[in-house]
């Protein structure tokens, strides 16, 4: 963890000091070597939170782009079970980033215990997950809305274990500067893209996303990207374009009864 208690105090890891555990309140160790990034760690084996996965450069290069009170902060449910939220805004929205991999039963259980959650995945874990993406990105089909796109087969961009989620699943594809295995070419490091719940007319609905936009819009709002509302306009859009289609066939028919009729008509007057 970046932070743990020294005199009440969050304080960042620091060597040679011992800190408490803003979660169970157990001894912390500073452990500041030169291979992991500096982190805290419980003294011993135990970890407080089973959902907690070992710190990498990325996941601190992106809890610190919010400020220092926003991360590790520790969210209680209703019948008493608590965790640590990566990060949680001012307006209560949760994000997680998440590298290692994950089984379907702990997702389903995060996005139910944080109810207000936004996922951020490390789209560079896997080599197949870049190139998959590379490969497919070309011929994304648009969904009638700027920087959205509509695909039936989602698990042709991505790992098929975040297909499905209930809450919007921002995949980065940049990895990380400091990174010797990053595969990825750091022009992909501009963009994020987002995987929303639920589907639009049996299509999956995927969104581009520039990394500042991302970043300004989970500092500001307590629901920084309302899917629904997102899901409800594409849906809007495409029955209109339908309805539009179905009016332009029907004239097109009429039109054509009509050239019909005159042509039947011609033919009588010229016996
Ligand atoms: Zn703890």
């Amino acid at each position: 963890m970046q932070f743990a208690l020294v005199n009440e105090d969050r304080c960042p890891p620091t060597p040679n000091v011992i800190g408490k555990c803003i979660g169970c309140g157990q001894e912390m160790i500073a452990k500041c070597g030169e291979i992991k990034i500096w982190h805290w760690s419980h003294k011993g084996k135990r970890k407080c939170d089973p959902w907690w996965e070992p710190e990498t450069a990325w996941h601190r290069e992106w809890k610190e782009c919010f400020p220092a009170d926003w991360r590790e902060v520790i969210q209680w449910s209703a019948a008493g079970e608590k965790h640590i939220a990566d990060v949680r805004n001012a307006s209560g929205l949760v994000i997680e980033f998440q590298h290692s991999a994950i089984s379907t039963q702990e997702r389903t259980a995060r996005e139910a215990f944080y109810e207000n959650l936004i996922w951020v995945v490390d789209g560079t874990r896997l080599k197949y997950d870049i190139s998959r993406f590379d490969r497919g990105s070309h011929d994304l089909r648009g969904a009638g809305r700027p920087g959205y796109f509509m695909t039936h087969w989602p698990s042709d961009y991505f790992p098929k274990s975040w297909i499905g989620c209930s809450k919007p699943v921002f995949f980065d594809f940049g990895g990380h500067d400091d990174d010797p295995d990053t595969r990825s070419p750091k022009a992909a490091r501009g963009n994020l893209w987002c995987l929303l719940p639920e589907s639009v007319d049996g299509q999956a609905v995927i969104a581009k996303l520039e990394r500042c936009e991302f970043l300004d819009a989970a500092h500001r709002a307590a629901q920084s990207f309302p899917p629904h509302t997102i899901l409800l306009e594409i849906a809007h859009a495409i029955a209109e374009h339908r309805e539009a289609e179905r009016r332009a066939e029907a004239q097109y028919l009429q039109r054509l009864r009509v050239q019909n009729s005159g042509r039947g008509r011609l033919r009588f007057f010229s016996k």
